[in-house]
């Protein structure tokens, strides 16, 4: 059948029998391009032919799959031939059955007197029997009846102009006719309880019991995980054996005076974070740290103590932040504590150039004086071109969960192998974790430091809008500061988000005048956020009203409310972000979740953030109430798209990936004797 026998997944569709041109181009449109592609387009359900339910039998509201000849077609038109209905009668013997289709006139030319038709429907009416747009198939004389009766049958998402039966048949030959062994991406793998994959591709197509399709997809899930996971631990293995590390640990030179300068000591947690990463940046090895913490628990000191290890030693660092609003606190906050150690630390953000760059544009910064290594902050512009290190020995990266994994290789491939430490709040579930960061070696800060007020969270319906102000405005009165989140997170920064913020931002000057408001959304200028912040942070302003760019690492701990509009529209864990903008300073502090819906489920889902302030907990809920996606960001380009694995639920899978594909690669060379 095939225009060329022999088969590979690799082989383009076009090269199958059947598949012109035009037929190409639809498959495209269904992410079909290779055989490959064409064998793993999963059903999107089964029918089971071999039992099919008799006219006569079928129940009101319920969906079934029956059969019958067409005795009776014909179209009407109505009002002006502005609408149509199509009906066809189909009799079994047991007894008739209508099926209409509105406004679908062309659907005349698919049926005809005498036709065998299948159909799957849900019965509307018993009087006469009806069922409204049923799926159907005609079953042409003389084609391969096998494929598509007696059997339980596949039923594949279509685009416009594709048959079911058409694409099912190809599907079918296809796989006739591609020898088992290359259906095989791991022929030296042994998985006891599961089929092989070539065996699972035949269950996913023609599966002989109904236990078959999960089994297969538990298998191709499993193949999607290995060769995510092979990837992991083969750039894992090339960094052990090609990869020297820079010595960065550091003389505790500047360490000493800046701890003792610091104000507070470092929590048990911190102490023990730091430890690991000096470990790591003596190893052999450059570091690969994942450092998760939840919010406020105190990661950027951390960061800092990191960087000075490394300008001791005489290289240096790069510090990431997904937002100005962020490079730029952390610019403020390691200027503080690095000017006096006498440390260059510049901004390097899209916007904001360092001054010493002021040269032809795409000029690499000037390189501080011989001897005086010193730190870059910056925004995804740190990793343009323009931006080349000498000695870079170390790059953290702020709330990595904003930058895809594509952009955290890049920036590693500025500097010759430098430590890499990446920091982020969002407590990862383990899934995601395993198939995100699999790379990494993991440290965590359990423990919040000390001195924090107490913080609670409170979920309130629109109209009790008035009692909320008039308690942020005590709040204000008594010296705080709040934070008022507006629009939903998906339209956060669109044109019609900011109009929402900013209606939102003059009404609420009205509510708390004379207290000053401020406003704070992407897309106001560099200089004019700066300046909304800097006066947020002066505690000039007293209210920030803001979009949800305030969501990642902003530090103002004289901040005690959060009052977050439309919170049913976000998600829990950006939530639980938004939320740890408060509760660090010694007051008491108030989340407060207005919720717009009147939907119950809605109010009951927002509960949950009342009942835990455990940001586990909360990733966890998110992830299965809204999906990977949702979790992490559309910015998160690193995952690739899981056919049949499902990262809400999938971790034993992911987890036995993991140590199959171990045992796949070979041990890795010997390096020399100790
Ligand atoms: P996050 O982990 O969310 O990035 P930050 O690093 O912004 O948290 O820290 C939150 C606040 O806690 C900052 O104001 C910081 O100076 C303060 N802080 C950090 N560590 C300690 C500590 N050991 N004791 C007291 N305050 C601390
Ligand atoms: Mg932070």
């Amino acid at each position: 059948m095939p225009k060329q026998v022999d088969l590979f997944p690799e082989t383009p569709v076009t090269r199958l029998s059947g598949v012109g041109p035009e037929r190409a181009a639809q498959l495209a449109r269904l992410g079909i391009r290779t055989v490959g592609d064409l064998l793993r387009h999963r059903p999107r359900r089964y029918e089971d032919r071999r039992h099919w339910t008799a006219i006569g039998d079928l129940r009101m509201g319920e969906a079934a799959a029956t059969r019958g000849r067409i005795v009776a077609q014909g179209l009407k038109w109505f009002r002006h031939r502005s609408q149509s209905v199509f009906e066809i009668i189909l009799e079994d013997g047991t007894g008739r059955l209508h099926c209409r289709w509105w406004n679908l006139p062309f659907m005349e030319h698919y049926f005809h007197q005498g036709a065998e038709v299948m159909v799957f429907g849900r019965m509307a009416g018993m009087k006469p029997r009806t069922m409204d747009h049923p799926e159907t198939e005609v079953a042409e004389p003389g084609e391969e009846t096998s494929i598509h009766m007696d059997r339980i049958v596949p039923v594949y998402p279509l685009t416009e102009g594709v048959p079911q039966r058409w694409l099912r048949g190809l599907v079918w030959r296809v796989l006739e006719a591609c020898p088992a062994g290359r259906l095989e991406p791991f022929p030296d793998l042994r998985v006891a309880d599961l089929p092989g994959s070539a065996r699972a591709l035949r269950q996913l197509h023609r599966p002989e019991s109904p236990d078959d399709p999960e089994q297969a997809r538990t298998r191709l899930a499993l193949d999607e995980f290995l060769d995510l996971q092979l990837g992991i631990q083969r750039r894992r293995r090339h960094l052990q054996t090609h990869a020297v590390a820079l010595p960065c640990a550091g003389t505790n030179r500047l360490i000493k005076p800046f701890l003792a300068a610091l104000g507070f000591t470092l929590t048990a947690a911190q102490t023990r974070v730091l430890r690991e990463i000096r470990h790591d940046l003596n190893g052999a090895q450059p570091m690969r740290r994942l450092l998760q913490g939840d919010v406020g628990s105190g990661k950027t000191v951390v960061a800092a103590c990191a960087a000075l290890m490394a300008v001791e030693s005489g290289y240096h660092v790069a510090l990431m932040a997904p937002t100005e609003i962020l490079a730029e606190q952390h610019y403020r906050t390691m200027l503080h504590w690095f000017g006096p150690l006498k440390i260059p630390v510049r901004l390097h953000t899209a916007s904001r150039k360092p001054p010493q760059a002021g040269s032809a544009p795409g000029a690499a910064p000037a390189a501080p004086a011989e001897g005086t290594a010193g730190l870059a902050i910056g925004t995804h512009a740190l990793i343009e071109d323009a931006f080349a290190v000498e000695r870079l020995g170390l790059v953290i990266i702020d709330e990595q969960h904003k930058f895809g994994v594509a952009q955290r290789e890049r920036l590693v491939r500025k500097g010759h192998y430098p430590h890499v430490l990446v920091m982020t709040a969002t407590p990862i579930p383990r899934t995601l974790g395993l198939t995100l960061y699999g790379d990494l070696d993991l440290s965590v800060i359990d423990q919040l430091p000390p001195g924090r007020g107490r913080l609670r969270t409170f979920v309130r319906g629109a109209q009790q809008l008035a009692r909320v102000h008039a308690f942020v405005r005590q709040q204000i009165d008594a010296g705080r500061q709040a934070y008022v989140v507006y629009p939903r997170a998906e339209e956060a920064d669109t044109l019609a988000g900011i109009k929402a913020v900013t209606r939102e931002f003059e009404r609420l000057k009205t509510v708390f005048a004379p207290h000053p408001v401020g406003l704070l959304h992407g897309r106001l200028r560099t200089a004019e956020k700066e300046r909304v912040m800097a006066a947020f942070r002066a505690n000039r302003t007293r209210v920030l009203v803001a979009t949800s760019i305030v969501e990642v690492g902003v530090d103002v701990p004289n901040a005690t409310v959060m009052l977050i509009e439309n919170a049913e529209q976000f998600g829990l864990a950006q939530l639980h972000q938004l939320r740890g903008r408060i509760g660090r300073g010694p007051h008491e502090s108030y989340c407060i979740l207005v919720a717009h819906l009147k939907s119950p489920e809605a109010r009951e889902r927002l509960r949950v953030m009342e009942q835990t302030t455990d940001g586990f907990r909360l990733a966890e809920a998110d992830l299965q109430l809204r999906g990977p996606g949702e979790l992490l960001g559309q910015a998160q380009s690193g995952l690739p798209p899981f056919r049949f694995g499902d990262l809400a639920n999938d971790l034993a899978l992911i987890e036995r990936a993991r140590l199959l594909a171990r045992t796949l690669l070979k041990p890795p060379p010997h390096r020399g004797a100790p």
